[in-house]
């Protein structure tokens, strides 16, 4: 990418806001992938990354702190500063507990840019941070352009079928929240950082504050089961998505995947909330990422979302009843048929 601003003292006291995820003391993956795109719109507006980690929720430890502080400046793509945004009096992650505790830190910060992930977190913080800080929300980024020298963002619309694209106006003031599809921006994995990084530490007390406003009580982190699931080292997967219609369709599915050897049963992320299929059956980010020597994905739309965890597979053969289903773009069979009639006739010929 091309940088066509020229840096000066200005855009440098600007300010582009990283919000740092972790669990369980640990910086997760999509930090990386924050802070890379981050350093990708400083080069193109010349503004310095701040990278906000808010922690001491829950009674989080110093060292705990100090050890993902360590872990950030390691990674740091460019020279920035890292708050350490100290939250008492809520457990971590209270998705209001950070969202508060950051609205107030920018009153004073003042960003051009705040960047979050497209994750349960972030999706959780950022739409009401945008509206708590007078900005706007981009969510769902995957690409970042530049237009009429500035920066614009590429959002996929109607479940991927179309791209969008938001261009700043010149001057644009207010600040815009993004939010940065898991993935998409993964960091170059040799690239050592020999970054400065600045750590300052701000401290925010939740408790007065919960009593005004809390309306959503955090209640506990749950861990699904480490059970291995069936889908590592399947060969063929055959997928179902709600195209499948019923939850006593997926009967069929299930014979269609025993006609091959070392299948599996897998499902978009509707079926599991649904209850028709098991957390270990999901593809996609926030499920399993599979890499099958068949793919079959029936009635499946094909979110960003789902492809980031089948993309891979070696074929990939679709089922889907809207000829313009964005899971055809990865496809190398495209079927446009009813997902359940093509699941029994195929299945017939095996018999
Ligand atoms: C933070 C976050 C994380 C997420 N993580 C995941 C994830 O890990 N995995 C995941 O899958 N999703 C995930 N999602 C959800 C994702 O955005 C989509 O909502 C989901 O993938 C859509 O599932 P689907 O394609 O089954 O359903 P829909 O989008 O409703 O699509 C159904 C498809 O079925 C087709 N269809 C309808 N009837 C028929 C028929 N009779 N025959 C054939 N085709 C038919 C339709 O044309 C459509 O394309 C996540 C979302 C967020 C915000």
């Amino acid at each position: 990418m091309k940088n066509t601003f020229r840096k000066n003292k200005d855009n440098d006291t600007k300010k582009i806001i990283v919000i740092a995820e972790h669990l369980q003391d640990k910086i997760r993956t999509i930090t990386w992938e924050l802070m890379n795109f981050a350093f990708r719109l400083s080069e193109i507006t010349g503004n310095r990354i701040v990278t906000v980690l808010p922690w001491e929720m829950d009674g989080q430890t110093e060292s705990s702190c100090n050890s993902m502080v360590q872990d950030i400046m390691g990674n740091a793509p460019v020279d920035m500063d890292i708050i350490c945004l100290s939250i008492s009096g809520a457990s971590h992650p209270d998705s209001l507990a950070i969202k508060e505790s950051i609205a107030t830190l920018l009153e004073e910060v003042k960003p051009s840019f705040v960047i979050a992930g497209h994750t349960s977190q972030g999706l959780d913080i950022a739409p009401g941070l945008a509206a708590k800080i007078g900005g706007i929300a981009l969510t769902g980024v995957t690409r970042l352009i530049i237009e009429d020298e500035q920066p614009a963002f590429v959002q996929p619309l109607f479940k991927g079928r179309v791209n969008g694209v938001t261009a700043l106006e010149k001057g644009a003031e207010s600040p815009v929240v993004i939010t940065i599809q898991p993935g998409v921006f993964s960091r170059e994995k040799d690239k050592q950082s020999k970054s400065r990084c600045t750590v300052i530490t701000k401290k925010m007390d939740m408790e007065s504050l919960s009593k005004k406003k809390k309306t959503v009580k955090y209640a506990e982190l749950l861990h699904i089961s480490g059970k291995k699931s069936r889908l590592d080292g399947a060969k063929v997967i055959i997928a179902a998505g709600r195209g499948i219609g019923s939850p006593d369709n997926i009967e069929d599915v299930k014979e269609l995947a025993e006609c091959f050897p070392e299948s599996a049963v897998a499902g978009s992320r509707p079926l599991i909330d649904m209850g028709w299929m098991t957390y270990e059956q999901q593809v996609g980010i926030t499920g399993a990422v599979v890499e099958p020597e068949l793919y079959m994905a029936v009635g499946i739309s094909g979110s960003s979302q789902h492809i980031a965890g089948m993309k891979d597979a070696g074929f990939i053969v679709s089922v889907n009843k809207d000829p313009n289903a964005a899971i055809f773009n990865v496809s190398d069979i495209c079927i446009v048929e009813d997902g359940l009639e093509f699941v029994r006739c195929l299945r017939s010929l095996f018999a």
